[in-house]
This record gives C-alpha cells, sequence and structure tokens, in this order.
C-alpha cells in the first residue's frame, strides 16, 4: 500500500506518515472533522529509494563538511537531482491518482505537505525542510509529492543533520495529501483564555480562508464565550474590510475586499459559536491541554485544519504575570555619582573594569562592570561575563546600547566621563532603567538582570492583529530573542557580524577573498534564520558610517567626512561601489538556495525610486527573484517618506520605518552629538506626520508597514502605530513583551471604538 487514508492514522503511526500525518489522523480519529485526505507513506519513500537503488549514493552525496556552503550546495542538488530524475514506478502514481480521484469532485485543489519522520529526533520538524504546496491539481500532484521527498535534502536540512551528527538514512519522509477547504469564513481557536488561562473560548473570525486571520491582515470578530455556560460573554464584531480567497481561474490565493454590506456583519451564527465550543471541548479532552485551533466554515459543516497547544499557559492553568518589572532599588537617591543614558534595564552591582585599549579586555571577569569609553565588537565576548556595562560616549542605538541591550545585560551610556570618575576596581552601582551609577553595592535582592525577566519559561502572548517582532544585531542574541515568542525579526542588521571580522569589507575579501566574505554573511545570517525558522527574519544589507569602519584594519582608507551620519552609509554607498554590495545579495541567494526561505531583504537608506530600482536590478542579476522573495526597504529619510508612492511602485513588499535616523534627518539633530540629544525626539509632531501619511498611502497600496527604530519599543510611538494600522512593530528583545500588551490593549480599545 502506498498511501493510507487519515481516518486509518492513528498518533502511533508516526514512523509510517510522520509528524504532521500523525497529529491529522489523531484529530480525525478523535471524531473531531478534518478535511479529508491521505498520506503517501514514508514507507512509500523508502521503497522508491531503495528499488531504484539510488539510496547509498544518496546519502554518500549528502555526507559533506557542513561549513562548506560549496559542498552543501552539490550535495543538495545531487540529491535533488537524483530523486526528480528517478521514475515514480508504475502502480505507485496509479494508486495515488486513485486516491486523489476519490478525494473530492473531478478536479479538486488538494494541499500537499511533507511529513518527514525521525527516530530519536526531539524535533521532527528539523529532520527535513517542510514543504507545503497548495492548490495543486491532478496535473501537478506526482511531481509535488516528488518534490516532498525532494525536500529531505534541502540544503537547510542537510546542515541542520551534518551538524548534530544525525544519520541521513535515519530519517524518511510522509506526503499528506488533503482536500483544500474553500472556507467561506474561517479563522482560530483558544480554548482557554490564552493571557489569563481562564475557562473561556476565544474564537477569532473573518471572512474567506483563514491566512487573513492568520497573518493579521485583517481584524476579525472575538467572541468570548463562557465553558461552563456556553453563552457568549461579549461578541465585538469588527469592521472586516479584507478577506483572502481563491481566484477561481489560477486557483491562486488572493486578497479581496469585503463587500460593504458585509464588513460589519457578524461572522458566526449561534450555531456556528455552539459547534465551535464543542469541538473546542473535544479536542482539550483529547490532548488532555489547552488547544489553539484553526477551523474553516465550508458548506455548513465546521472543519478543524490544525490543533497546536497554547504555550502561553503556565503549568498552574494561570497565564504568566504580565508584570515584568519589579521594584526599583530602594536606596536609588542622594548618592548618585553620575548620569547617563538607561541604555538596558537592570541593576548590577561589580567591579569597574576600566578598559582603554583591547588588552584589557582579559582581565574582565564575570560579574565585573565594563566601564569604556564606547564598546566595539571584539567586546562582545567580556561584554557577556561582565554584569554591567558604562559607557562615555554613545545614545540608546549606539553600539554598546544595542548589544547589551540583546545581551541582557544592564547599561548606562554617554555619562560624558566615567572612564575617569571612577577607580578600576572600585566597586559601583549601575541601574540601566533611571541610566545612574552609584558608588558601593546595592544589596543582591535589588540587583535585577533583565534576562531572566525577558524569557519567561512560557511567555504570555496575546492574540493581536498587528505582529510585533524582535531586533537582533548579534547572532548569538537568536536564542534568547526567539524565547520571547516574538513573530520573527523586524531588522536583523549585518553590520556587527562585518565589524566583527576586524577588517573592512574591502580588506578582508583581499586577504581572504570574496567566497569566505559571502560565507561570513551566510554563517551569521544562518543562525538567526534558523533560530526563527519558520518565523521571517528581515535582513538588511550593509549599513555602517565610515567613522566605524574606520577603526578596523584597512579602516585607513576609508573617506574622511565632516558628518558620517551624512555621508557614504547604507544603500547610496552599496550602489556607488557595488563590488561588496554584490556578495551580500549572494550570500541572501545562498540561504534561499539553502532553504531559508524565511529571509527577506531590506534596503537601508533610500531616498527615491530611483534608489530602489538601482538596488532590484542588482537583486536580480544576483539571481534572487523579487517576484518570490519578499523584500523592502526602510524609511529613514524624509524624502522616502514622501515619495513612498513611488518606492511601492517599485515593487517592495514592505517599507519598515528606522526612526533612529529618519529623526535625525527631519529635525537636523544629529543623533550621535550629546549636546543637541535634548531636542531629539521621535515623537516629534513632524515625524510622525511623515510615518502617518507613509502607513496610509502603504495600506492604499498594499505595502506592508513597520518599525524596526528604536522608537518601536516606546509605549508611545506603539499607540501611534496601532492608531494608524501599523502591519508590525520589532522592538528590542526586552520590551517585546510589553510592546505585545500595549498592543493588545490598543487593539482592544479600537475594536471597542469600532462598534460604539
Ligand atoms: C534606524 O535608523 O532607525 C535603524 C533601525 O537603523 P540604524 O539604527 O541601524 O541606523
Ligand atoms: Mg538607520
Amino acid at each position: 500500500m502506498a498511501v493510507v487514508w487519515l481516518d486509518d492514522v492513528r498518533a502511533d503511526d508516526l514512523d509510517l506518515v510522520g509528524g504532521k500525518g500523525a497529529s491529522l489522523g489523531e484529530l480525525t480519529g478523535a471524531g473531531l472533522p478534518v478535511p479529508p485526505g491521505f498520506v503517501v507513506t514514508a514507507n512509500t519513500y523508502r521503497a522508491f529509494i531503495e528499488n531504484a537503488g539510488i539510496d547509498d549514493e544518496l546519502f554518500s552525496a549528502v555526507e559533506v563538511d557542513h561549513e562548506d556552503s560549496a559542498a552543501l550546495k552539490e550535495a543538495h542538488e545531487t540529491a535533488h537531482d537524483l530523486i526528480m530524475g528517478t521514475p515514480m514506478p508504475a502502480e505507485v502514481r496509479e494508486e495515488i491518482l486513485d486516491a486523489y480521484r476519490s478525494t473530492g469532485e473531478g478536479d479538486a485543489f488538494v494541499a500537499v505537505r511533507s511529513s518527514a519522520t525521525a527516530e530519536d529526533l526531539p524535533d521532527a520538524s528539523f529532520a527535513g525542510q517542510q514543504e507545503t504546496f497548495l492548490n495543486v491539481t491532478e496535473e501537478e500532484l506526482l511531481e509535488r509529492v516528488k518534490e516532498c521527498w525532494a525536500s529531505l535534502f534541502s540544503e537547510r536540512a542537510i546542515y541542520y543533520r551534518n551538524r548534530k551528527g544525525f544519520p541521513h538514512d535515519k530519517v524518511d519522509i510522509a506526503v499528506v495529501v488533503q482536500q483544500m477547504v474553500d472556507s467561506e469564513k474561517s479563522g482560530v481557536m483558544f480554548t482557554r483564555h490564552p493571557s489569563t488561562g481562564d475557562k473561556k473560548i476565544i474564537i477569532e473570525a473573518a471572512w474567506g480562508l483563514g491566512e487573513a486571520v492568520v497573518s493579521g491582515t485583517v481584524s476579525p470578530d472575538n467572541y468570548v464565550v463562557s465553558r461552563d455556560t456556553g453563552e457568549v460573554e461579549t461578541a465585538t464584531i469588527a469592521d472586516k474590510k479584507t478577506m483572502c480567497v481563491r481566484d477561481e481561474e489560477t486557483g491562486e490565493t488572493v486578497m479581496r475586499d469585503v463587500p460593504n454590506d458585509r464588513r460589519h456583519d457578524r461572522v458566526l451564527t449561534d450555531g456556528e459559536v455552539d459547534r465551535l465550543l464543542e469541538l473546542g471541548e473535544l479536542v482539550e479532552d483529547h490532548y488532555e491541554s489547552p488547544q489553539d485551533v484553526e477551523w474553516a466554515v465550508y458548506d455548513g459543516e465546521v472543519y478543524m485544519l490544525q490543533s497546536r497547544p497554547i504555550t502561553t499557559i503556565s503549568e498552574d492553568g494561570g497565564a504568566d504575570s504580565t508584570e515584568t518589572k519589579t521594584a526599583s532599588a530602594t536606596n536609588v537617591g542622594d548618592d548618585v555619582i553620575m548620569r547617563g543614558l538607561g541604555a538596558s534595564p537592570g541593576i548590577a552591582s561589580g567591579r569597574a573594569r576600566i578598559v582603554t585599549k583591547l588588552d584589557h579586555l582579559d582581565q574582565v571577569a564575570e560579574g565585573d562592570i565594563i566601564v569604556t569609553e564606547m564598546t566595539m565588537p571584539d567586546m562582545v565576548p567580556a561584554m557577556k561575563r561582565a554584569a554591567g556595562i558604562v559607557t562615555d560616549e554613545g545614545g540608546m542605538t549606539s553600539h554598546a546600547a544595542i548589544v547589551s541591550r540583546e545581551l541582557g545585560v544592564p547599561a548606562v551610556v554617554g555619562t560624558g566621563d566615567a572612564t575617569t570618575t571612577f577607580e578600576d576596581g572600585e566597586v559601583i552601582t549601575i541601574d540601566g532603567d533611571k541610566g545612574t551609577i552609584r558608588e558601593g553595592e546595592e544589596p543582591e535582592e535589588n540587583q535585577r538582570q533583565p534576562v531572566e525577566e525577558a524569557r519567561p519559561k512560557t511567555p504570555v502572548k496575546p492574540m493581536t492583529a498587528t505582529e510585533v517582532k524582535v531586533n537582533v544585531s548579534i547572532p548569538e542574541a537568536a536564542e534568547r530573542a526567539a524565547a520571547t515568542g516574538a513573530d520573527g525579526v523586524g531588522l536583523l542588521r549585518i553590520e556587527h557580524m562585518v565589524l566583527t571580522l576586524g577588517k573592512t569589507p574591502e580588506r578582508f575579501i583581499e586577504q581572504n577573498g570574496e567566497r569566505a566574505y559571502v560565507d561570513e554573511i551566510v554563517s551569521g545570517v544562518r543562525e538567526v534564520a534558523e533560530e526563527f525558522y519558520p518565523r521571517p527574519v528581515r535582513v538588511r544589507t550593509l549599513d555602517a558610517p565610515t567613522d566605524e569602519f574606520r577603526q578596523l584594519e584597512g579602516g585607513e582608507n576609508e573617506p574622511r567626512e565632516h558628518n558620517p551620519m551624512l555621508g557614504y552609509r547604507g544603500i547610496r554607498r552599496g550602489l556607488d561601489n557595488p563590488n561588496t554590495f554584490r556578495l551580500e545579495l549572494q550570500a541572501f541567494r545562498r540561504l534561499f538556495d539553502m532553504g531559508y526561505d524565511n529571509v527577506e531583504v531590506m534596503f537601508p537608506l533610500v531616498n527615491d525610486a530611483e534608489d530602489v530600482l538601482q538596488a532590484k536590478e542588482h537583486m536580480i542579476e544576483a539571481g534572487i527573484d523579487p517576484e518570490k522573495r519578499e523584500w523592502g526597504v526602510m524609511i529613514e529619510t524624509p524624502a522616502a517618506a514622501l515619495s513612498i508612492r513611488e518606492l511601492a511602485d517599485s515593487g517592495i513588499d514592505f517599507a519598515s520605518f528606522g526612526t533612529n535616523d529618519l529623526t535625525q534627518y527631519t529635525l537636523a539633530v544629529d543623533r550621535n552629538n550629546e549636546h543637541v540629544a535634548n531636542i531629539y525626539d521621535e515623537l516629534h509632531p513632524a515625524v510622525l506626520k511623515l510615518i502617518g501619511d507613509t502607513i496610509e498611502t502603504c495600506r492604499e497600496v498594499g505595502v506592508k508597514t513597520s518599525i524596526c527604530g528604536q522608537a518601536g519599543s516606546k509605549p508611545k510611538m506603539v499607540q501611534f502605530l496601532v492608531d494608524n494600522g501599523v502591519s508590525s512593530i520589532s522592538a528590542n528583545i526586552d520590551a517585546v513583551r510589553d510592546v505585545q500588551h500595549e498592543v493588545k490593549r490598543v487593539e482592544q480599545r479600537l475594536l471597542l471604538d469600532s462598534v460604539r
């Protein structure tokens, strides 16, 4: 038997049908309505490679050094070609097509998904690339099944298994083929309140296919249903402007406007709410834990598409406290010796280590406080050991501020002269919220490292239509960033990876070759993309001002500029001197080839459509198809904000506000100049006007908007952005939870306002 029906699959058939197949089978077996379908078993794949005699060749082709990117690419291509070039036996073809024909009427569309099996591998999702093909017809079906088999040998999957030492011949792959549900309405259901853990069913519902609700592109209706009485306690009816539907001609999923007479209609009937409640009870009983369910209504029937445990509810059944801040130190007051900017929250005491040269770094011991003029990429290992960081120079967006926030180390920056005020070895206490430094030690119970707070075991993640993402600059912070439950990375800066080389890109390439430079970028980005997969990771091409490059080997060749912030940086440098820019784009291409389809490309400091079109041309030359990949630009200059319509016409998918720069260029305030720091204001009405107008235009033309500047972590900016309909907000690691809750609060207020 090449295939088994989902009706006949049980949870312990994991080896036969893989993780996805088993969970759909389990739902079916529990009497829950799952769209009909079948699984091409893992044995079918195994028999295919063994009977064709390609198994040995396949497994030996992928035994390569996983850090050698060229070898990895070749291994993937060999394996892919072997599988795709080997014909499927006639009896298997017939069996799959027979099963397909009895799934739906006539020319039914099906979804084809890989479902890997892996003995002893704790997370089977890593066993292979989880390929999904939607809207597949009979004609394409067999090729798609083979594509799923080949997905077991994506570069990403080979890399992962080789790195973990996991044998390739221990992983098999099944393929789930399921009827596509052309839902009239759909949404998600939580069998407990995901924030409070209360015994209530929460349902979100919108018209059309579920993608619109799951991706947050539409504000859905919200129903709160008591599980004790079955009563609908509140039904908040949203203005549902758009819906996802299947295009009848192409079969593709497209966004359409909701007809005016249905926009304000309640989506769910009482009968459907009752049915969902019934299904919610069943599925929670079955799994013995609160569930997060995707559902759809088609032809009067409620279907369940997927069920997962709710990860936000702690073991005692309640949700984690949303209160993250503990009381501040009690005795911060008159004894404050010095003030700066509180750049990374937390209170820490330790011995001051005055670091003036790099060779002092090995003297920084665990628990010391680094006091330095300004931090450099080479200091990161010492910064990790330190209990706190103090700098003379720099603002909230300086290297020290960004890195310490990501590492979760309290920091006070821009103190002016801490390096000459404190003695080496003197015990001091820093408060990274208030930006103060005092002499002496704070009692242990008052000290507070932000790491634990920002990393709860079960992060509370309220449901929000606006996505909340996280900013990452150092790949080492990826795990901590992912643990926040953020919806992806809104900005991954590659400057840090490049500055860590200790040489300018030009010098590094001169000494090590182009390929080594591409490899460096690939390996840094991969660490983050892997950690977040499949959540999206927006990676920005290089944007380092010349003064940052000057400190590196080869920096003597950098142009001397009066104001590097207004100078040779961002896309203007990339376009003027495309040699290294092209290599960055090649790194993106490599990542896509390796299977990191969650990576998105972002261009910094564009001014107009001309910049964007040229950058796009380079992207195409590097072999990246802009139609297939998500790509976009930073909005960091008033020129970019004012040209948004033309930028949109050049094909961007998203525009992300870089408020650190947008503020400095709108107000003519150098963000690194402490003399004008008091008038640097990201909430200045002029900055907000540029942002608000840009969001409005982007909404009209279907371009997503986001913020990835420091201001995205500020509640007032969050309120402004959500009020104006931004698509996502990217915050610092330590701010993600607060931003999630702030977004939720604003969205709830908007919903209530819309029904008043
Ligand atoms: C910004 O300008 O807001 C931004 C995020 O970019 P950077 O801080 O790296 O200039
Ligand atoms: Mg910027």
